[in-house]
């Protein structure tokens, strides 16, 4: 029978170190967080090798006396909480006391500090959770944490971290989270010598939001309050002209920290329906205000989530409060310009509500035209919306369909041979016989048509997107496909993190026709790009890839990663529910029907197509 013993402390700490610091991001997450708990104005925040040879963060704050510099580095120590009634009474960021002990743990760590009352500073390092002597040394009021060689001592760790560029960009995007929620900070960051963020202090969010999203975005970002009892929310949500294929864009900060709650990105989709496409996700950046004892905050190690004592009821106020919003005159007098003069009467409620369904109505029809070949034309212009707009009364062009056909011969059908091939003779007579029609359309989504075998109901979109997946895939996989240099490459500005992701996935990229290159700081270009994909915007489409690789979380492989972005790929190329089609576009998809591999699915695993057989008609008409 094993003994049973305590653990020592070093072993205590790697625990817990593996719990809370995960990647280098982690360490400038829980720095910075001690910088604000230390009542700091200004933060700066230097990075060396993705963080792996070297993470500072210098503060302002309040200091440490030099007799308590080993107290700060011991497990479970912590100047922020004195009992366990405290747990519910949290102010601070930190309290559980553990992150300095962990890092200190796994990595060479020097801490240098000095209060306003103190004449000079003291130092102690700590080399593998091993205390060195504190000393002293001079040092500006505040405090300076360095941590080197991090994960020098636990291989394991080490193993699984990525790319320098990667690292960077999950460093970066924490120290996001901290610099969006503490806009009155000044904050820094430097990585490799190069600054990539000096952000000065500001009374307002929006400029802040800005330096990080784009002043573009800013522009369109939409201001929401309210207060509920003791619930103070506010902050921005973006105008439904700005999407993004995951919830990355999703940011909230409660009480001044950065969570993730699935309810409350619940009712953001809830509050876009009818103004976003399927799959897409709102963007929003929220603040949520309550007292302490309102929210358990100790329920993750790195306080990530957060339990609310009325999950319920934020819910509604977090739905609420943008509802409201958007029914007001700013929103429909951006998206409905012919409304725009009646906007004053947005306070009528019977008004209001005929304004919603203006809206509504208004972003329905813009959605055939969101992926249409239109996107060129707008690409140059700021006004993308209302490029959408003047094209939708045009039909919509079967562009991405055809060109994906035409450059490989084996599956390319002779023109005469396409209308022949894509007419199923109808075997009764309701077509009519004037013109031949290969299908009926119905509902702008499903096309009937008629076999041997008896009556067939496709689903446009997931009969597409199957077609373009299957050959996409087997382009791909037989290194034919086409990619278009651009003849002028497109800048694309993205966040650090998403440039790193970008760059990490070059060659699967290049592997789908997609060139990109590092251009500048936050910026890629694309140089080249699938040639079947001519109709959508190629930024808009590295955004979305971008969006897919970093919303994973895990490292996906190769294989998956391509095998999605093909999905995602042929998902937006494929012409969508709504789309009405024209004779010939009926017939050309019908057509490919045929050559595709497995068209009864498409790639999510919908079916393509359902059958009625004549056998069960008859048997429903009560004819056997
Ligand atoms: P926690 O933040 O949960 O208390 P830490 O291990 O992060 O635990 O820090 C331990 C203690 O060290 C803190 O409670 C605080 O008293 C002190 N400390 C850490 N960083 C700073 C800093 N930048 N300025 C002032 N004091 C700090
Ligand atoms: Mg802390």
């Amino acid at each position: 029978m094993a003994t049973i013993h305590q653990l020592p402390s070093s072993v205590v700490n790697k625990i817990a170190a593996g719990e809370v610091i995960e990647r280098p991001a982690s360490v400038v997450k829980e720095l910075m967080e001690n910088a604000v708990d230390a009542g700091a104005t200004r933060i700066d925040v230097t990075v060396g090798q993705g963080g792996l040879e070297l993470l500072r963060v210098t503060d302002n704050g309040c200091g440490i006396e030099p007799d308590q510099l080993p107290l700060a580095i011991a497990s479970h120590a912590t100047s922020k909480i004195q009992d366990a009634d405290d747990l519910f009474h949290v102010q601070t960021l930190g309290f559980r006391g553990e992150a300095l002990a962990s890092i200190a743990e796994i990595s060479r760590l020097v801490l240098r500090s000095r209060t306003a009352n103190s004449a000079a500073g003291a130092e102690l390092e700590v080399v593998g959770g091993e205390q060195q002597p504190v000393g002293p040394c001079g040092c500006a009021g505040g405090t300076t944490v360095e941590v080197h060689n991090l994960f020098y001592n636990t291989p394991v760790r080490r193993k699984f971290l990525r790319s320098t560029q990667t690292e960077m960009g999950h460093v970066a995007e924490a120290f996001t989270r901290i610099a969006l929620a503490n806009p009155s900070v000044h904050c820094t960051l430097r990585h490799n010598g190069r600054e990539v963020y000096d952000l000065p202090p500001v009374e307002d969010w929006l400029p802040r939001l800005g330096c990080f999203f784009g002043h573009e975005l800013a522009r369109d970002l939409i201001w929401v309050e309210s207060r509920d009892g003791d619930v103070v929310l506010d902050g921005y949500a973006a105008n439904p002209s700005h999407s993004r294929a995951s919830a990355r864009l999703q940011y909230v900060f409660l009480n001044g920290r950065s969570i993730r709650d699935r309810a409350l990105q619940h009712a953001l989709s809830e509050a876009y329906r009818g103004l976003l496409l399927t799959g897409r996700y709102p963007i929003a950046f929220l603040r949520i205000a309550m007292p302490a004892d309102m929210v358990d905050v100790n329920v993750h190690p790195t306080k990530l989530e957060v339990r609310f004592q009325e999950a319920g009821r934020l819910y509604s106020q977090l739905l609420g409060t943008l509802r409201t919003k958007f029914l007001s005159t700013d929103l429909t007098a951006r998206l409905t310009p012919s409304v725009e003069h009646e906007a004053a009467a947005a306070h009528n409620p019977a008004r209001a509500e005929q304004l919603r369904e203006e809206l509504v109505r208004w972003a329905k029809g813009q959605l055939p035209a969101f992926d249409a070949p239109v996107h060129r034309a707008s690409q140059q212009g700021q006004a993308v919306a209302l490029d959408f707009r003047t094209e939708t009364s045009t039909p919509l062009e079967l562009v991405p369909l055809r060109r994906s056909w035409q450059p490989v011969s084996s599956f390319e059908p002779e023109d005469d041979e396409l209308a022949a091939d894509s007419l199923p003779e109808p075997e009764s007579s309701l077509a009519g016989a004037a013109s031949p029609v290969a299908a009926l359309q119905v509902h702008n989504r499903y096309l009937v048509t008629s076999s041997e075998e008896g009556v067939i109901v496709i689903d446009q979109h997931a009969l597409h997107e199957r077609i373009l997946y299957e050959q996409l895939r087997a382009r791909v996989l037989g290194g034919a496909l086409e990619s278009q240099n651009l003849l002028v490459p497109e800048p694309v500005s993205l966040s650090p993190a998403e440039t790193a992701a970008a760059l990490d996935a070059r060659d699967v990229l290049a592997q789908l026709g997609i060139q990109v290159e590092p251009f500048g700081r936050d910026t890629v270009l694309v140089s080249s790009y699938p040639a079947m994909l001519a109709g959508l915007s190629p930024a808009e489409l590295l955004k979305d890839v971008v969006d897919r690789l970093l919303g994973g979380g895990k490292t996906p492989d190769r294989r998956d990663l391509l095998d999605e972005l093909l999905h995602m790929i042929s998902c937006k190329a494929a012409i969508k529910a709504g789309d009405r089609l024209t004779a010939e576009e009926i017939s050309a998809l019908l057509a490919q029907r045929h050559l595709a591999q497995d068209t009864h699915h498409c790639p999510h695993g919908r079916p393509t197509a359902l059958v009625f057989t004549r056998e069960e008609l008859d048997r429903q008409f009560k004819r056997t």
